[in-house]
């Protein structure tokens, strides 16, 4: 896996869908309690000195840095795909488009 400085993460206050098995942390910027899925958790053992960041804070944090967004894992897929298809049955979303 390619070095990986940040997992961007859900916080908590703005989350509409929990994946099964989340854990939560905090962000690493500003306390928040975002919430860490299976998948983000394999990526933070894979990488010991990565560190979580809510949304609002890992966005920042690009404009800031100049870093960029890398591949996701199946599992990541997975948990965006179930997403998606909860926003095609008419939930709300947290952070709009
Ligand atoms: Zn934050």
């Amino acid at each position: 896996m390619s070095n990986v400085d940040y997992i961007i993460s859900c916080r908590v206050a703005d989350a509409s869908y929990i994946v099964p098995g989340s854990l939560t942390g905090k962000c690493a910027n500003c306390g928040e309690v975002v919430l860490i899925s299976p998948s983000s958790l394999e990526i933070r053992q894979a990488n010991p000195g990565s560190q979580f960041l809510c949304i609002q804070c890992g966005l920042a944090q690009i404009e800031k840095m100049g870093g960029e967004f890398i591949g996701f894992t199946p599992a990541q897929a997975a948990e965006i795909e179930k997403y998606r298809r909860r926003r095609r049955n008419g939930r709300t979303i947290p952070w709009g488009d």
